[in-house]
């Protein structure tokens, strides 16, 4: 569930159009649960393909109208139903009325010198957010962002300076991926230059759970961006009840955000340690890894220099990755103003490789890139406005979140 239904009821989308209908009245109606954010009108982004069948069914048209619908969204990136040629015109009619599609605004975009691409894009008439494309040689990785700002807090982040206002409804997830693929001119199931989405950018997606599901089911189905379970990736501080949880709806490739080998230091950068420390996410974490042959967890570790990064620290972190199929990645720290830390040095990070290389750890060091643009790892921004009056709410959703999952 979104917050939608708090929009006002007249607002302005992003084709400039007015519409002047009651959003919760008009949701009622339909018996909608998806998010309708930035307008009166249901946002078809904001449903898989079963969401949309319900909804065709629920306006009285056949469910397979919906994939014929979403065909023409996320393979040829049409919005306008006018231009759906295979809909008869009394549907195409019926659907401009009842429904809308509208992808996030594109507010900036800018292109850095190895390639990689920024977009902020507007979520709402305030907040906006960022995604990252990463072209490499033999594929192209999307950064997308889960929610407006975090709340976690972790010390090395910059998301966390700017606090956490909202969680992204589903259709400002897979919008950043389908505003990506259009700009991109990504054509799916041929050769494609999107090849993997992360879900690494600004905020926490375990604690956007709904929304986060939905997007990633669209960017897996054959209908939306066909990407196979493990080239989508979520990202996660570590909420080991909702890796659980996870667990039981997806097959997505898991990345946990560990950062430190002990209790101690984990918790002085990621405060969530404190409630969910570091064996209680690694059972949760073998639990994921144990349902499917093959299948690894990505341990993501931040180095930070004098920190975290002594080859006590390597040695620590080599036990903890013994107890379940694991790779790491280790994450030159990006600074940001105003951060405390500094980046180890480069040959502390080869030497911290091979210690868990010796110990038969597969562990790889992450290349930064896009860093004259700002859009490495942790420098994401976007614009969070409000934030102060949203924290309580967030550690109310936070709490509640939690305590359904476990
Ligand atoms: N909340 C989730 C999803 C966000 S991922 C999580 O923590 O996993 C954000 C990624 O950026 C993580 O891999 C994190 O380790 C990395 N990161 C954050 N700040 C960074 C910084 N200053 N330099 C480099 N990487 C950073």
């Amino acid at each position: 569930m979104t917050e939608s239904f708090a929009q006002p009821a007249r607002i302005e989308s992003a084709q400039g159009h007015v519409h002047d209908h009651d959003p919760v009245a008009r949701a009622r109606r339909l018996g909608l649960s998806g998010g309708i954010a930035g307008g009166g009108m249901p946002n078809l982004f904001d449903y898989d393909r079963q969401g949309l069948r319900d909804l065709f069914a629920q306006l009285g048209e056949k469910p397979y109208r919906a994939e014929q619908v979403m065909k023409w969204m996320y393979h040829r990136r049409v919005t306008d139903f006018d231009a759906m040629t295979d809909i008869g015109k009394a549907l195409r009619d019926k659907l401009s009325s009842e429904v809308r599609i509208v992808p996030p605004n594109t507010l900036l975009e800018k292109q850095a010198g190895d390639g990689t691409y920024k977009w902020l894009l507007g979520v709402d008439g305030k907040n906006a957010v960022e995604s990252v494309f990463i072209p490499e040689t033999s594929r192209g990785t999307l950064c997308v962002s889960t929610q407006v700002g975090c709340g976690l807090n972790c010390q090395f982040c910059s998301t966390t300076t700017q606090g956490f206002n909202r969680n992204l409804d589903a259709a400002e997830i897979i919008g950043q991926v389908w505003v990506a693929a259009k700009h991109l001119g990504n054509v799916p199931h041929h050769q494609r230059k999107l090849t993997n989405v992360v879900l690494m950018g600004m905020g926490e997606p375990l604690l956007n759970f709904g929304n986060v599901v939905t997007a990633m089911s669209v960017m897996r189905d054959d209908l939306g961006f066909g990407l196979a379970n493990k080239r989508v990736t979520l990202s996660t501080s570590g909420l080991a009840p909702m890796i659980d949880k996870l667990a039981s709806v997806s097959d997505v490739s898991l990345s946990v955000s560990l950062h430190a080998p002990n209790d101690e230091l984990r918790t002085e950068l990621v405060p969530l340690n404190k409630k969910y420390p570091i064996d209680t996410v690694l059972a949760a974490c073998a639990r994921y890894a144990a349902r499917r042959p093959r299948t690894t967890v990505t341990f993501g570790y931040i180095m930070l220099k004098g920190v975290n990064d002594k080859p006590e620290h390597a040695r620590q972190l080599v036990k903890l990755m013994r107890r379940l199929p694991a790779k790491v990645n280790l994450i030159p720290f990006n600074p940001f103003p105003g951060a405390r830390f500094e980046c180890s040095d480069e040959t502390t990070i080869r030497a911290f490789q091979k210690i868990l290389l010796d110990a038969n750890v597969l562990t790889m060091v992450r290349r930064t890139r896009g860093d004259d643009i700002d859009a490495a790892c942790g420098q994401l921004k976007g614009q969070v406005v409000d934030r102060t009056r949203r924290q309580a709410e967030f550690r109310r959703t936070l709490a509640k979140d939690v305590a359904h999952a476990a």
